[in-house]
């Protein structure tokens, strides 16, 4: 198929400039940090430098993988920085971020991925710049779920892993990835009760069937349906202290209430993996209390009791970001470009992801994962 070589006009992006990008360009320097808007050659780097967001990778600039369609540097990484983790949250406090997107590269080298340099980062964004939302774009850890735990642990506002592109493309545009246990890492996110992302690439060889199909996987894939309940026949039973003794596979929804006593060894069963869900049949709370103090208060709870967090009625079951953007090819050793996906494709994707089950779907020419990322956030809060 020919694909025209001049981009369409939808895909013009403003060129770097202004005083933002200055100040973003000489923090970036100054504190040796490696961005993906870079190393990715992101058309939308004036723009997003401008207004002082960047997306930092962390744990160096060489990856030991080799995606079809990136851009960064393969090969044997060298020793990580170990000062890395402090300069990011100094930089955060200085870029004065209400929201930072953070990366890396693959480390299937390391025994935990960089699972640890990953929780230290958090940590230091954290202990630098308090206000700062903080969305982790994480690999997969190779499927070590303990590794992926050490971030979860952290509770990122926003736990980000894209899928990239549909399942028949794997083996071409992440080799080394598996579908299926990138859909199992956002449901072990979700299934602790965590804000969940992904983002795929069109443009790069799917099929228009396929696109629905990755988004109804992801959907089912991370639904959080496991309830486990001390009465089977309804799963209802606001005040009855589940059996200590049962052994709940992991990632499982507890169903209780909050007003109910929890036994001390069934929380540390669970302290990984289960969650609180406070149900609408408790007398105190009626189906029209507002959600927020809802939440406040059953998390205050969960705290109390030892879990790592609490849900409540109507709380999202399933990923909640789909982020669709047109790839584009950054060199001639890339993956082809199959197709130019006009933007009214884009905003059909968008319905179909929302209908299906997605808060929120950003989709458009221009959209990366990173693309405006707080605005996400805020969209998504108002649905
Ligand atoms: Fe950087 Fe993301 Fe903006 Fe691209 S969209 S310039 S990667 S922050
Ligand atoms: Fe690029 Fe990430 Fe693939 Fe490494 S794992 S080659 S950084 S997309």
């Amino acid at each position: 198929e020919f694909i025209r070589k001049k981009k369409p006009d939808w895909l013009r992006a403003p060129l770097p400039g202004g005083p933002g990008y200055g100040e973003t360009r000489s923090l970036v320097d100054k504190y040796q940090l490696h961005t993906v808007c870079e190393s990715a050659k992101c058309p939308n780097l004036g723009e997003c430098w401008a207004r002082g967001t960047a997306t930092m990778m962390i744990l160096g600039d060489v990856c030991t993988r080799a995606c079809g369609f990136c851009n960064i540097k393969t090969g044997r990484p060298p020793e990580y920085d170990l000062d890395e983790p402090r300069r990011v949250g100094e930089a955060a406090a200085l870029m004065r971020l209400k929201h930072i997107v953070i990366t890396s590269v693959n480390r299937d080298e390391l025994p935990d991925g960089g699972a640890e340099i990953w929780a230290e980062t958090i940590r230091e964004i954290r202990r630098h710049s308090p206000g700062t939302q903080i969305e982790v774009l994480i690999p997969d850890f190779c499927g070590d779920w303990d590794a992926l735990q050490i971030v979860l642990d952290e509770r990122p506002e926003i736990l980000n892993h894209n899928m990239e592109s549909v399942k028949r493309l794997y083996k071409v545009v992440r080799p080394q990835a598996i579908y299926e246990r990138s859909i199992e890492l956002l449901r072990r996110a979700k299934a602790q009760g965590l804000t969940v992302k992904t983002g795929i690439m069109v443009g790069i060889g799917e099929r228009e069937e396929e696109i629905e199909e990755l988004i109804r996987d992801v959907t089912e894939g991370t639904r959080v349906t496991g309830v486990a309940s001390d009465n089977p026949a309804t799963n209802i039973d606001p005040f009855a202290v589940p059996d200590p003794n049962r052994n709940l596979p992991e990632g499982t929804t507890l169903e209780r209430t909050v007003t109910g006593e929890l036994k001390p060894a069934l929380g540390e069963k669970l302290r990984r993996g289960g969650y609180l869900v406070q149900q609408t049949t408790n007398p105190y709370w009626k189906h029209d209390t507002p959600a927020k103090p809802q939440a406040a208060f059953a998390e205050a709870r969960a705290a109390e009791v030892g879990y790592p967090h609490a849900t409540y009625p109507g709380v999202h079951e399933t990923c909640d970001i789909l982020t669709i953007g047109q790839y584009l090819q950054p060199t001639r050793n890339h993956l082809p470009i199959s197709r130019w996906v006009t933007p009214a494709e884009f905003v059909e994707y968008k319905r179909l992801a929302e209908e299906i089950g997605f808060r929120h779907c950003e989709s458009g020419p221009l959209v990366r994962s990173s693309y405006h990322a707080d605005e996400q956030v805020l969209q998504m809060e108002d649905v």
